[in-house]
Order: structure tokens, then sequence, then C-alpha cells
């Protein structure tokens, strides 16, 4: 029996990204926003329906730009249970995170303890859609408007996820989508910002190429986050099989409920009403089950197997924030640090794969 690592890229055949990228490779246009780039924002816009999208050289670049694009300043409201890009986006933008702990049922933010946080230096919320189930859009986007913040969703985990037949795309200011190899989907590397003015163009624009506003003019200080044509023809390719690949990772998903669902000491996150979730991950929380999760990651290891400790630890815990922030009052995320395990999910894992697992977890 093969090895099962937690994730595994999805691709298009080889020769239907070498007929798309044929053109690409004549032109001699291979990055700085060409053909292709252009191509993959209007289907991305089709498909996410939504009006305004950026395209970036990875995630993480295209969260930093985004912060920076809105013109925050001050403090972030964020949770420490998350990747560690989203803390380090708004650090590196000079911002100071203010965290508060996440929700029992999906480790999303608590908007109970967002009012708490807000001082007069408050200016935006900075919030993960963890494993692909949403934060409280609603509660959140009440506090923010009553209190006149910014909403930036981290959504690297949510491309393809919908509430009530809206995109993930569609909520709050600005929303960022990594299209890294592992992600659900991806553009080899990349990213994507999907937002709400159309005014922001003129910022992304300028900020990922240097803040050059025209051939002798630098009016911010930018980066260099472009996302080259090579990715985007990526991008083109995987987003015609998104809806299948999806599919296929259902299957997996609902054997796993079905075979974790209800075992004692075994905790699964259940997706809201109304939410269509895209299986990007599979966490299982182990909190009272016969072994703990670090034994369970153990016992999957001698068979070949590679779940993840996703997330773990909380960023605040890292040592480059240990010092100023290691001693936070969030609890439940600091809980859900020690039990969660992400299972291994990708669309051409086999529900006898998925078998397998739960085996190796319930023996
Ligand atoms: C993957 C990920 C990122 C970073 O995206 P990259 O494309 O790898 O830079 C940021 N936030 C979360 C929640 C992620 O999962």
């Amino acid at each position: 029996m093969g090895r099962i690592n937690v994730t595994k890229s999805s691709m298009p055949s080889f020769e239907e990204y070498t007929n798309e990228l044929r053109p690409v490779w004549e032109s001699r246009w291979l990055s700085n926003r060409g053909m292709a780039s252009k191509e993959f924002e209007t289907e991305l816009k089709k498909y996410l329906g939504c009006e305004n999208v950026w395209l970036f050289a990875n995630g993480h670049v295209a969260l930093e730009v985004a912060l920076q694009a809105l013109g925050i300043k001050g403090e972030v409201i964020t949770t420490p249970y998350t990747h560690v890009s989203t803390t380090n986006a708004i650090v590196r933008n000079g911002l100071t995170p203010v965290f508060v702990d996440v929700k029992e049922d999906n480790y999303t933010v608590n908007p109970e303890l967002i009012e708490g946080a807000i001082t007069e230096k408050t200016a935006a919320i900075v919030a993960t859609h963890v494993y692909g189930f949403l934060c409280d859009i609603e509660a959140i986007d009440k506090i923010a408007c009553k209190h006149n913040l910014k909403v930036i969703y981290d959504a690297a985990h949510a491309f393809g996820v919908t509430l009530n037949g809206v995109s993930a795309a569609n909520f709050g200011d600005a929303a960022m989508f990594s299209t890294h190899a592992t992600k659900v989907f991806h553009t080899i590397e990349g990213g994507i910002v999907t937002y709400k003015d159309a005014e922001m163009f003129k910022y992304m624009r300028c900020l990922v190429n240097f803040g050059f506003i025209n051939e002798e003019e630098v009016v911010r200080i930018g980066t260099n986050a472009r996302m080259n044509e090579f990715e985007a023809v990526m991008g083109i390719c995987n987003l015609r099989h998104i809806d299948e690949e999806i599919a296929k990772r259902r299957l997996v998903g609902e054997r796993y409920i079905e075979r974790l669902a209800g075992i004692p000491g075994i905790k699964l996150i259940e997706p809201e009403k109304g939410l269509v979730w895209n299986y990007a991950y599979f966490p299982v929380i182990f909190d009272g089950y016969k072994e703990n999760r670090n034994e369970i990651k153990a016992k999957l290891e001698k068979e070949d197997i590679y779940a993840r400790k996703y997330f773990y630890p909380t960023t605040n815990c890292f040592s480059c924030y240990k010092e100023q922030y290691g001693s936070l009052d969030v609890p439940v995320a600091l809980h859900a640090a020690e039990c969660v395990l992400t299972l291994p999910i990708y669309a051409d894992m086999t529900v006898e794969d998925a078998d397998r697992i739960c085996d190796v977890i319930l023996r």
C-alpha cells in the first residue's frame, strides 16, 4: 500500500496545459499582465461572481498588498488560529495585530469578542475562513459598519465556497485567495484579491509593480507581486475542472464523515446552513479520544499516511511573536491547536484510501 500525503495538486492534462500555453509561448509576453492573465481574470470574475479581481505572485504578498492598498493604519483585530502569513502580512505593513479568540464551532474569529478589543486606533478586522468554513460574515459586517472598520478576509482556504449562493469573494472590503499548488484551486504559485471598491484597482496595479504609475513615476512604495503568464495558463486550465475536483473531494470527505462522526472523543466541524463547502481540508479534533492527536498522527505515519497539525502552533506562539503575544488569552485557539489533525484529502484520493485512514484511527 502506497504512501498517502496530506494533499496532492490537481493538474490538467499535459496536452491541455501546453495547448493553452502555445499562444503565450509564441508571443514571448511572459509576465506583466499579458493575454493569459487577462483571460484568467475574466474567467475568475465569472466563476466567483464578483466585479473586481487582481492577480498576484502568491497569496501572502496579495494579502500584504491588499492591506496596503486599503490604506490601513494602526491596530488590526485578528486571530492567531491561522497561517502565519496572516499575522506576518499585518506586521509587515507596520500594523499592530490585536488577537482575539476563535469560536468553538468552526475556529473562525469570535465576533462577540471583537468589540471588546476595539480602541480608537483600530482600523480593520483581518479574519481567516478556516478550512473553507466561513467567518460569521453578518456579525462582522455589523460591527465593521458601526465602528467604521475595513474588513479583509484571508480566504486562502475558501476558493469555490459559497454561502446562500454568494461566493466568498464577495464578503468584506477585500478577500485574498491563495492559489498555491497545495490549495483546492491552484496556479502553481499565485494569489488573487477580490475587492469591493473598483477604485482600489489603481493602487493594486501600481503596488504589484514597485509603485510605478507610468514609465517615469513611482507614487507609492510598492513591491514586485506579479503573477506570470505560465501561472495564469495553469489557472485557466484548472478553473475548467474545479467543480469536478471539488466533487471528487466531497466523496472522500463524506466517507470520513460516515466513519468518524459520532465517535466519542472525535469532533468534526459541521458546515453552517446555506454553506457549500469546498472540502479544502479535513480537520478532525481529537478531544478526549482514547489516543491524543499526536499519537494518532504518529500511528498514521507508521502506515505511511501523512496528516498535518494545522494550525499548530497558533501564530502568537512562534518565536518571532512569542515575547509580545505569547501569553494571550485565547484558550479556544490554543486548545484547537493541540487537538486538531487535518487528514489527507485531495481530488484523486480514493474512498478506499479514506477507509484505510479511518481503520487506523479507529483501531
Ligand atoms: C496558504 C495560505 C496563505 C499563504 O498563501 P501563499 O500562496 O502560500 O503565499 C495565507 N493564509 C492562509 C490561511 C493559507 O492557508
